[in-house]
């Protein structure tokens, strides 16, 4: 059975003051080991939310990472340089692709790095608007997973375990805008058939929990887990709000326990 996992993005938000009483406020909201949480605030923020959620069972998560080990790349952060602060890790977020012009292949480079690092990557994928018009949205969300896997080195399955997805269609983030659960479902049964298609076997993409990400609130996550084929959401703007991280998580959770009710 996947596990259902909501991870909350916090963007370009809080400062190391305010990032650690933010942290304590969240985990005190969503108590539960039938849900796994992982909170992904800014780099210079990672050691006070570690401090603050450390004993909650959230884990700490970057919201990117270089692929290469170390050099001259000023600015940059490397994977052994969050050794001891987060244990998981955003790639491919698509304000990124946009703003810093991030490519399936870079994405593919750093998943790979991620893996090779011991960092679970959350590993974002997701069409435009006019793709989506036009009928494209599934063929450019295949294409996008199969040149990640061609560049990471993904192509023969060895990582399914490891890997998490998270489908945020681009005219969704920050919108207010979801997409329908339905249509996020039918996505999710094309990632995992893109990573069978590309050298998977059908038993290690069904192990790859492929989140929901987009405008996602304690009003519409519920929409998402309903279909069977959505273990969880990647949550940006109501992440920051402890009221309405309660209310997803609590609806996971619900999820949860129906899910391993009905595995038996
Ligand atoms: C995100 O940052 O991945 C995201 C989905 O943001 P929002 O929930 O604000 O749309």
């Amino acid at each position: 059975m996947r596990p259902i996992i909501i991870a909350a993005n916090w963007k370009m938000n809080t400062t190391p003051s305010d990032a650690g009483p933010l942290a304590s406020a969240i985990a005190a909201a969503t108590a539960t080991d039938d849900v796994v949480r992982v909170i992904c605030p800014p780099y210079v923020c990672l050691a006070p939310v570690r401090d603050a959620l450390a004993g909650t069972g959230i884990a700490v998560g970057a919201q990117d990472v270089h692929p290469l080990a170390a050099g001259a790349y000023t600015g940059e952060i490397s994977a052994g340089m969050l050794t001891g602060l987060a244990t998981w890790c955003i790639v491919g977020h698509s304000e990124r692709r946009r703003d810093q012009h991030e490519t399936d292949e870079l994405v593919g480079r750093k998943l790979a790095r991620c893996l090779e690092s011991g960092l679970r990557p959350i590993w974002c994928v997701g069409e435009q608007l006019d793709e989506r018009e036009a009928g494209r949205a599934e063929a450019v969300v295949r294409e996008q997973v199969e040149r990640g896997l061609v560049a990471g080195g993904m192509a023969n399955g060895e990582w399914a375990g490891s890997v998490v997805i998270a489908y945020e269609p681009v005219w969704a983030i920050g919108t207010g805008r979801t997409a329908r659960g339905a249509d996020a479902a039918a996505m999710a049964d094309a990632i995992r058939s893109a990573l069978e298609a590309n050298g998977w076997t059908r038993d290690a993409a069904a192990t790859v929990p492929v989140l929901y990400g987009g405008s996602v609130t304690a009003a519409s996550i519920g929409e998402f887990l309903a279909e069977p084929a959505i273990d969880g959401a990647l949550v940006g703007g109501a992440s920051l709000k402890p009221d309405e991280m309660a209310g997803i998580v609590a609806r996971a959770a619900t999820t949860a326990a129906a899910r391993r009710a009905a595995a038996g």
